[in-house]
């Protein structure tokens, strides 16, 4: 499968595409991890966009296209991706598409994860990350759960810089005017597929492989 995820900050693209690879073997992209992997080990990549990420506004077209480029390049696009956070305007998504037409690897499909703002905004604030194993919780739906360590794995979990009330404002406004045309776009290609991830990630997992036609 070759998949794009669209939905806003706290949609549930990340925890979906955990779930997808584990089930499918589709290499799960976060254009977002491997931004912060650069910021966390301070490279040159991690210092030219940090400031952007701090304020939750987008990386500039140019880095990110050639960060996903060298991606594509070094691993088997034909085996299958399911693209977390990428495309993410419009002049991305275009040179997304030339890159995967240079592949003869069309897209199966471009997941949109529906879900109201509000929710986002609690779900966000109440999410925790593992440093170890890189799995999203939410403190709020977890039971006999302290909120500090990684139920999985034992890693130190940690709430993302990006996740405060301000930031994820300016997050979602950012999703309305750059990346919320994606949908148009993708609905032009017959590629859309529309998903109600308000539920629970199970909930939501049920409704995904239901329009993959994996049940
Ligand atoms: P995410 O983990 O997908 O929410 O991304 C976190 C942050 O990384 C975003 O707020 C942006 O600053 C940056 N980022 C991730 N993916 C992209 C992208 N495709 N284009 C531009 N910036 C991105």
């Amino acid at each position: 499968m070759r998949l794009v995820l669209l939905g806003a900050p706290g949609a549930g693209k990340g925890t979906q595409a955990g779930l997808l690879e584990q089930k499918y073997g589709c290499v799960h992209v976060s254009t977002g991890d491997i931004l912060r992997r650069n910021l966390r080990d301070k490279t040159d990549l991690g210092l030219r966009v940090e400031a952007f990420m701090k304020k939750g506004e987008l990386v500039p077209d140019e880095i990110v296209i050639d960060m996903v480029s060298n991606w594509i390049h070094e691993n088997d696009v034909i085996r299958g991706f399911l693209m977390d956070g990428f495309p993410r305007t419009l002049p991305q998504a275009e040179a997304f598409d030339n890159v995967l037409k240079a592949a003869d690897a069309p897209l199966d499909g471009a997941l949109l994860l529906e879900i109201g703002e509000d929710v986002l905004v609690w779900r966000l604030t109440h999410r925790r990350t593992c440093r170890s194993c890189g799995k999203i919780w939410n403190l709020l739906t977890m039971k006999n759960f302290d909120g500090q360590t990684c139920p999985d794995c034992g890693g130190e979990l940690y709430l993302r810089d990006d996740d405060t009330e301000n930031v994820i404002r300016n997050r979602l406004k950012v999703y309305h005017e750059q990346t919320a045309p994606l949908v148009a776009w993708y609905k032009n290609r017959g590629v859309l597929r529309e998903i109600d991830s308000s539920g629970t990630m199970e909930e939501t997992f049920n409704k995904i492989q239901a329009v993959l036609g994996k049940t």
